[in-house]
């Protein structure tokens, strides 16, 4: 072992659930360690994509909507009263959980340091699937930083008010986020980009399509018109030489999810991949909980991390101190 003690909890993962899992781990009073991932394990994230987020109240200040306020709460923790209570193992993530048969788990981080904790919470989060245009995915990034290109549509579907607006996306749900968009924002224009693939639209779609005047483009994306820099889209190239005019793209084309650490656990995932879990987190593995966008049945958004994060480390809380206090009872002969 990298120490010589069980930790009470420790927390993986360093974005919107694993802030609140910690945060409301130290502010009950318990103590946390806390991997919130490595430089790859960032780059890999949602947190990093994440710039202004305007659907929270008091967000749209910042830059980088996830990122900033979490540093900002590393920094109170580690000011406040309760700092002695976070183990901060910054930019160190985890490769590897093992359940233990004395209800620990041992933890490998990715600098090879082994340690116990008796509770683990993870919210390794998912990824958005990224199109590629002309074989590389570089070519839509310019447009996504500047989100131009979005991927959330409780997020930012609102950025297409009065927009001409595309989709990327060969199935029903792809077109059924166009059908949202045009009838919420009243889109001048609504198309999906299938990007070379075989369009399959069930019959009920088609009529909204037809409805809505939503055209398919079925041809491959080789280049995005527009200016980089500013990251201001104006539309797309198809290897068929066809142009189109578009201001916005919504990406349609599923999520990864980081559920790894949880299937080494014997965790179960259905069959998108997100970890399925009682009412409080706990998945199939006991005291093996999961927050965020990772756990199945919850809307992606950074509150409902917040809140899933909430009651798994309340109900971790009330296990702790239900064994404090039996024990106490003992030691008391009451
Ligand atoms: C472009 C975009 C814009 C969005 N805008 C909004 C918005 O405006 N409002 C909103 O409510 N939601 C928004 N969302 C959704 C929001 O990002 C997610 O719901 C939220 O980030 C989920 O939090 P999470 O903690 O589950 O995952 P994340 O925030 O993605 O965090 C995952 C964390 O796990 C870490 N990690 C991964 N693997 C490991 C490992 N092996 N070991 C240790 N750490 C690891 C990563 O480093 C990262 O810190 C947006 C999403 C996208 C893609």
């Amino acid at each position: 072992m990298s120490d010589n003690k069980i930790h009470e909890i420790a927390v993986i993962g360093g974005g919107a659930a694993g802030i609140m899992a910690t945060l409301r781990g130290v502010l009950n009073n318990d103590e946390v360690l806390f991997f919130p991932g490595s430089a790859k394990n960032k780059k890999r994230s949602r947190d990093m994509w994440v710039a202004k987020v305007e659907n929270m109240p008091g967000y749209a200040h910042y830059k980088k909507g996830i990122v900033e306020p979490n540093k900002d709460t590393i920094e109170w923790i580690q000011q406040s009263e309760f700092k002695d209570k976070l183990i901060l193992k910054e930019r160190i993530g985890v490769e590897k959980v093992e359940q233990n048969m004395d209800e620990t788990y041992t933890i490998t981080d990715t600098k090879g340091e082994v340690y116990l904790a008796r509770y683990v919470v993870l919210c390794t989060g998912i990824m958005d699937v990224q199109p590629h245009f002309d074989g590389t995915i570089d070519k839509i990034f310019p447009y996504a930083n500047a989100q131009t290109a979005d991927y959330c549509l409780r997020c930012d579907g609102h950025h297409v008010l009065g927009k001409h607006t595309s989709i990327i996306g060969s199935g029903d749900g792809a077109v059924w986020v166009g059908v949202m968009l045009k009838e919420r924002y009243n889109t001048p224009s609504m198309s999906i980009l299938t990007n070379g693939e075989e369009p399959n639209f069930s019959e009920e779609v088609q009529k909204l399509m037809k409805l809505y005047k939503i055209e398919v483009f079925d041809s491959n994306i080789v280049d995005v018109i527009g200016d980089k820099k500013e990251g201001i889209l104006k539309g797309y190239k198809f290897a068929s030489g066809r142009e189109l005019q578009t201001d916005f793209t919504f990406v349609s084309l599923g999520t990864i999810v980081y559920n790894d650490l949880a299937l080494m656990v014997g965790a179960e995932a259905d069959k998108r991949g997100y970890i399925v879990t009682n009412e409080k987190g706990m998945t199939k593995s006991h005291n093996f909980y999961v927050a965020g966008d990772i756990r199945a049945g919850f809307k992606k958004q950074i509150y409902t991390a917040w809140d899933m994060a909430v009651d798994s480390l309340d109900d971790i809380n009330r296990k702790i101190r239900t064994r404090n206090r039996l024990a106490l009872l003992k030691e008391k002969g009451l």
